[in-house]
C-alpha cells in the first residue's frame, strides 16, 4: 500500500507557514515504513528539534483506479479515518530553501499516524462537512471542517489518480488546517472525527 499526502489544502494553514497558495494540489508520499505501529508511542527522532503534529482526515481507497473522474470518485472509498502527518519542520524548511524534496522530513519511521478506527461514510455527515480536531494534553490545538478544504476529497482522488494508480488499501492524507505546532516528550495527542475518538498517541 502507499500513502499519498496533500500539502497546502487549507488556506488558514498556508498563511500560518507563509506559503504561497498553490495552483494545483501539492502531493507527496510516505512509505509504509512511516506508519506508526499500533499502540506504540511516537519517538522524537534525533535529527530534529522541531517535530510538528498535523492532524488530517484520511480516506481509504477500496477499488483500483487510474484517471478517475471526479463524478465517480465517491465509488472508490467508503471509510474515513483520522491521522497525523508528523513533520520535522526544521529539516523541511532547510530542504525547501534549497529546493530539495521534503522526503526526509515527512517520510521517516513513525511519521504517519493512522487511526485504529475507520468510520463508514454512510454513517457520517457529508464528506465535505466533517468536523475534526486534535487535542494536545487535553487542550484543542487544531479544529476544522473538511468544508474548508481548497480541494475536496473527490477532486483530490481525480487529481491524484491522474498521476498515481490508486490501489485497494491506499490511504490519502487530505491536508492539515491551521494550528500545527511542536511536540515535546510526554505530550499526549488525541484526535477526534465528529466527536468520536480516533487515536491517542503518547510522545516520547
Ligand atoms: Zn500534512
Amino acid at each position: 500500500m502507499k500513502i499519498i499526502c496533500v500539502g497546502r489544502n487549507y488556506t488558514d494553514h498556508i498563511s500560518e507557514l507563509k506559503n504561497e497558495k498553490p495552483e494545483e494540489p501539492v502531493l507527496f508520499q510516505k512509505p509504509d515504513t512511516s506508519i506508526l505501529l499500533k499502540k506504540q508511542p511516537f519517538f522524537i527522532p534525533d535529527f530534529s528539534n522541531d517535530i510538528h503534529y498535523e492532524v488530517e482526515v484520511l480516506v481509504k481507497i477500496k477499488k483500483i483506479g487510474k484517471h478517475i473522474q471526479e463524478k465517480f470518485a465517491h465509488k472508490y472509498y467508503d471509510e474515513i479515518g483520522l491521522g497525523i502527518d508528523f513533520t520535522a519542520r526544521d529539516l523541511q524548511n532547510k530542504l525547501k530553501e534549497k529546493g530539495l524534496p521534503w522526503e526526509k522530513s515527512k517520510a521517516f519511521d513513525g511519521a504517519a499516524v493512522i487511526s485504529d478506527k475507520w468510520l463508514q461514510k454512510e454513517e457520517l455527515p457529508a464528506v465535505d462537512a466533517l468536523n475534526f480536531r486534535l487535542e494536545k494534553n487535553e487542550a484543542v490545538v487544531q479544529s476544522s471542517s473538511t468544508a474548508h478544504m481548497l480541494w475536496k476529497i473527490d477532486e483530490l482522488i481525480a487529481y491524484i489518480s491522474s498521476y498515481f494508480t490508486l490501489k485497494i488499501g491506499d490511504i490519502i492524507f487530505t491536508g492539515t488546517p491551521a494550528g500545527v505546532g511542536k511536540v515535546a516528550t510526554d505530550d499526549r495527542l488525541v484526535g477526534y472525527l465528529e466527536d468520536q475518538q480516533m487515536f491517542s498517541i503518547k510522545v516520547k
